[in-house]
């Protein structure tokens, strides 16, 4: 087992001088021994990893919590593989091509909130994955499926390259994006509706519940879309929008 201890127990990086955690850090209770990169991983797992790898942690929990497990014996190849199997990657993948598609269309807060959540816990997986050289073939045929099956949804490039190369930059930007739009149809039709309502007190109500939902809209940009370019402009907008109503509501302005 001296052997493990020069490469990270997690990934197989060369432990060096750079790779390795400050401190004397990230030793197991085995021998092994992670990187700066998986101690941070773990780290967020477990708050405590630094304080007791080495009595709480093995080479084969550091591997379940990384969501990898050992290959059989090659020395010399990577030594870790993918857990997440070719069969989950089709099926699920075709779940988070249908998220992103309901996620890019709605103008309902609740359905965006729930659809991401949902994806948001398949997503890391996938990220995961993408480093495997079969992964491609895989989600190709999850896109083939998904076509077939939804021949009249459009498949756009950015959707698509969600896919195709996860990250969780990429999916915070597209939520950004997807929030916003959903926000602009609810609007409208808001907008539109109100337009032919008669009595007062209904209107009112109308115009607390876009302030209800310009605060939704703007707490699920800040928590999950701040990897946006336009994070900022957006989180403004709303603002707008939100005081604008507020206004016409309270104040009878306008
Ligand atoms: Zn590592």
């Amino acid at each position: 087992m001296k052997q493990t201890d020069r490469n990270c127990a997690g990934c197989d990086t060369k432990l060096t001088f750079f790779t390795k955690p400050n401190f004397g850090g990230g030793k197991l209770n085995d021998g092994g021994r992670v990187c700066r990169k998986c101690f941070a991983k773990i780290a967020k797992y477990d708050v405590g990893f630094g304080m007791n790898s080495k009595r709480k942690y093995d080479t084969e929990k550091i591997l379940n919590i990384l969501n990898r497990k050992i290959t059989k014996v090659a020395k010399k190849t990577t030594g870790v593989t993918s857990n997440f199997s070719a069969n989950q990657i089709q099926n699920r993948g075709i779940q988070v091509l249908e998220s992103i598609n309901i996620i890019d269309n709605t103008k309902n807060s609740d359905t965006i909130k729930s659809r991401f959540e949902f994806l948001n816990k398949l997503y890391p997986d996938f990220i995961n994955a993408s480093t495997d050289k079969r992964y491609i073939s895989d989600i190709q045929i999850a896109v083939d499926e998904y076509k077939s099956r939804y021949y009249d949804k459009i498949l756009n490039d950015y959707e698509l390259e969600l896919l195709v190369k996860p990250s969780s930059e990429k999916m915070s930007s597209f939520y950004a994006e997807s929030l916003m739009k959903c926000f602009d149809r609810f609007l409208n039709e808001q907008y539109e509706q109100i337009e032919n309502l008669k009595r007062q007190n209904a209107i009112e109500k109308r115009f607390e519940k876009i302030i209800d939902v310009a605060d939704e809209i703007s707490s699920e940009l800040t928590f999950h879309g701040s990897s946006s370019m336009r994070f900022e402009e957006y989180i403004g907008e709303i603002e707008k929008i939100r005081e604008e109503i507020y206004n016409k509501r309270y104040k009878n302005v306008g």
